[in-house]
């Protein structure tokens, strides 16, 4: 070797040496010191992008998306130099080996991905802050542990799921907090203000939409989430500050389907996860309060998707500040909540890298299991179309979401099947145009358990709802077959929208949510829209009540635009629409009649603030901002008895608990607004607020008063928890018999299936529209305490009462819940648009 070609790779080696040894910590980088202060979300973002651009080699930052407030979403891939170099073929072969994409996956050795997120709730935030030190070990030269990590994983790091709650919680903290913390539990800078920094910029739940993605931060992480399909995917959380830290194994109930290799990790990990812990004496927990059952968290997904899911608790959340002191007397502090979530960060990741190779086998394994040999007694399904296309093209948007196949069934035959509708077993006629999909596919563990009539609950001390099954979430007539069947060709749904040169009306049935949207969106168009109000059939096509009639007078100034905007509406948002010639109905009312009642512009208003629930009021506040954009006002809670309210003809209260806000003087006003022709919705257990009270016919069930015995008073202390939740319903599925003639029921069968997550009941109205109603056998899925079942048997679920020139109406279920239970919107719909005009 030449004397100058040596001293160059010397140079070369030192080069590389002292760049890698340059990279500031994010201490030096962001000039703080670890604990001292909470970042803020574009300092931890900047600290990622310094890191990329230092280490191209082993650093891929990808922003994914932004949040509604304009964050950026970032995640970091990273990886040992050599695996680096080969990403795009890592991610491929992966994909390739469980039939996400086409071909054969190359024969290079695959290291299993491991996928950390941190801080979907915004307040628990030593998730965050945690990980800039974590990348920055990760790329620690000097790190036999980082070196062995990646020598057989490619890490995959999200600082921050939630950016906009994260940093709500983190600016109001910072300015609270003074010179030095102050660790006094009543302080100020303990207590956050409603809603707090857990949510997103809608008040939802980020670690509930999982599976829904009703939220733009779901949407946009799953589909980074689906193009790399992780072996282990991580959840950061806090939780009480009295709670020291939670970590695997989880507690049960675990979903049936869980596969042995993904219980035996549960507690390879916990091994892993407890070394540390124990070595500096720090108090932890496992296999209690968190459970594996509801699909839609951050460790459930994972798992219904081949990986390991985990969540991790560490005490602290909005409470904890810099520092708090906890019972014992001892303070927590921001420090030691980083230090343990970067102490389980790593442990994770040896766990996985430990067992990479058969991280990677059983990962395989398990689709190729899943996709040969689906799970669970029903292999396909059938979806019933004709006359219901506008539902199931809904959720066919999701199954294109998610990535599932289906098809139609191609021809007529007789099959034996569960009804999901009518909640027993018997013969299905198929026919061509119904869809047809089945278990036989990528990911068929996840479809399955989407699509399972009811969920196995092992123990039924659970931490979330207990039923999501989609054939009731998006009110389809469905059926679940033990035989496999395959979809014979392409759904084609043929958007009619039919036009005419001297068009008396125009007709757009009433069946769906797009319907609903169709409708908001030509309002605000200064279009005038009427709604019959009974059946009728017209130029030989039948059309139920409820469907919209657009009829040419009183849109006369639009001119030829109003078919325009009409058709065009229509096509965009996938709704049918027929040109009529005439006014005249050959059964049924003219257009003329007062059964064709013309739709006023509602101006709608909620309430916001201390004592309502949060995320009641984001799911009313996303719904209209965002799913069908229509303007609604949103009042501050203690503005309610002063603001006037005549300039509203809607005003929706979301659940809560309104014993402050509606007192005496408030409700007074309410109700002589109503009286004057206002329209109150309350929700779920705002009806709390109004049974009983002078004026309102609702009346709460009271619970039953046994006489009990000497003997049944002695309860077992240790089975108090138990006990308890035999009053409550967490979220099981209800049939509801509907009254189809009133308007809140339009678009709507006899029948509607209903999620109900309160154990509380009221009963039918005297004076009103039992509008929807249960009966004695109406439980169909989920859980339901002994309690609770007997008082939800005969209870009202939707009501309306009339009360002067207007109308209350009681939603005793809440028909948003989580944005996911697609057929509760159109109701909700008829609540604000249609009813009481
Ligand atoms: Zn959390």
């Amino acid at each position: 070797m030449q004397k100058t070609t040596f001293i160059n790779l010397l140079m070369f080696l030192l080069l590389c040496f002292t760049s890698q040894a340059q990279l500031q910590s994010p201490e030096e980088y962001l000039k703080f010191k670890k604990g001292d202060r909470f970042l803020r979300h574009h300092q931890v973002v900047s600290y990622y992008e310094y890191v990329a651009a230092q280490n191209p080699s082993q650093v891929k930052l990808i922003q994914y998306g932004s949040t509604n407030e304009g964050r950026p979403l970032i995640a970091a891939v990273v990886a040992s130099a050599e695996n680096f170099a080969a990403l795009e073929e890592i991610r491929t072969n992966n994909l390739k080996a469980i039939g996400l994409l086409d071909g054969k996956p190359s024969t290079r050795k695959q290291p299993a991905i491991a996928w950390m997120s941190y801080n979907v709730h915004g307040n628990e935030s030593c998730g965050t802050n945690t990980a800039p030190f974590v990348i920055h070990e990760l790329l620690n030269p000097n790190s036999a542990r980082s070196k062995a990590i990646l020598a057989n994983t490619v890490v995959i790091l999200d600082p921050s799921i939630n950016p906009d709650g994260y940093d709500r919680y983190a600016n109001w903290y910072n300015q609270k907090v003074g010179a030095k913390y102050n660790a006094n539990a009543a302080a100020w800078e303990h207590q956050e203000p409603w809603p707090g920094g857990r949510f997103n910029h809608y008040i939802f739940d980020l670690n509930r939409d999982w599976a829904w993605q009703v939220q733009k931060e779901s949407q946009e992480r799953m589909a980074l989430y689906r193009q790399w399909m992780p072996q282990l995917h991580a959840d950061f959380h806090e939780q009480g500050v009295e709670s020291p830290y939670y970590f695997s194994p989880a507690a049960k109930p675990y979903h049936e389907d869980i596969t042995a290799w993904q219980r035996e990790f549960q507690k390879i990990i916990g091994d892993y996860n407890k070394k540390d812990f124990d070595k500096n004496g720090w108090l932890y927990f496992s296999k209690e309060r968190f459970d594996l059952l509801y699909p839609s968290y951050g460790d459930t997904y994972p798992t219904y998707n081949g990986a390991f899911g985990m969540t991790y608790e560490q005490g602290g959340s909005g409470r904890a500040g810099l520092g708090i002191v906890k019972r014992d007397g001892d303070t927590l502090t921001l420090k030691q909540r980083i230090d343990h979530h970067f102490s389980t960060s790593f442990a994770c990741l040896d766990a996985i890298s430990a067992n990479a190779d058969k991280a990677v086998t059983e990962f395989i394994k398990f689709h190729d299991n899943t996709s040969k040999n689906p799970i669970g007694p029903y292999k396909s399904y059938v979806i019933k179309t004709k006359g219901e296309e506008a539902r199931v093209k809904e959720f066919l948007n999701y199954l294109d979401k998610e990535g599932f196949q289906y098809g139609v069934a191609g021809k007529d035959y007789m099959a034996n099947g569960y009804s999901y509708h009518d909640d027993k077993a018997g013969f299905v006629k198929v026919e061509a145009e119904d869809v047809v999909f089945n278990l036989y596919q990528p990911r068929s563990m996840f479809l399955k358990i989407l699509m399972e009539p009811k969920t196995m609950v092992e123990d039924s001390m659970t931490y979330d709802i207990t039923s999501w099954s989609l054939p009731y979430a998006y009110g389809l007539k469905a059926y679940a077959l033990k035989d496999r069947l395959n979809p014979a060709g392409k759904v084609n749904f043929e958007n009619k929208i039919t036009k005419a040169e001297n068009a008396y009306a125009y007709l757009a049935r009433w069946q769906s949510f797009s319907d609903l949207k169709f409708l908001s969106a030509i309002m605000q168009k200064g279009i005038k829209v009427r709604s019959a109000a009974k059946s009728f059939e017209i130029e030989g096509q039948t059309y139920p009540a409820g469907t919209l009639v657009i009829t040419r007078t009183g849109n006369e100034r639009l001119g030829a635009q109003l078919e325009k905007i009409l058709t065009e509406e229509a096509t965009k948002l996938g709704v049918g629409l027929t040109a009529v010639t005439t006014g005249m109905a050959t059964k049924g009312s003219d257009f003329g009649s007062e059964n064709v009642v013309f739709l006023k512009m509602p101006k709608v208003a909620t309430v916001a603030g201390e004592g309502i629930s949060t995320t009641g009021f984001g799911e009313v506040w996303h719904f209209f901002d965002q799913q069908i954009q229509y303007p609604i006002t949103v009042l501050p809670e203690n503005t309610l008895g002063s603001t006037n309210l005549s300039q509203f003809d809607v005003l929706i209260l979301p659940g809560g608990n309104y014993n402050r806000i509606l007192n005496e003087s408030a409700l007074g006003k309410i109700k002589e607004w109503v009286r004057n022709g206002g329209r109150l919705i309350a929700i779920e257990n705002a009806l709390k607020a109004l049974a009983g009270k002078e004026g309102f016919e609702l009346k709460a069930k009271e619970d039953e008063k046994k006489k009990e015995s000497d003997e049944s008073k002695l309860k077992i202390y240790g089975n108090a928890e138990r006990e308890s939740i035999s009053e409550e319903t967490p979220g099981s599925i209800y049939r509801v018999t509907m009254d189809t003639t009133h308007p809140l029921a339009f678009g709507y069968g006899n029948t509607y299936f209903s999620l109900v997550l309160e154990g509380a009941a009221y009963q039918y109205l005297n004076d009103g529209w039992n509008v929807g109603v249960t009966k004695s056998k109406d439980l169909i899925a989920g859980f339901a305490g002994v309690k609770a079942q007997e008082k939800l048997k005969n209870s009202l679920i939707w009501g309306v009462q009339e009360m002067g020139r207007g109308n209350v109406v009681y939603l005793a279920n809440n028909p948003l819940f989580r944005g996911f239970w697609q057929n509760g919107k159109l109701l909700f719909g008829n609540a604000v648009f249609v009813l009481g005009n």
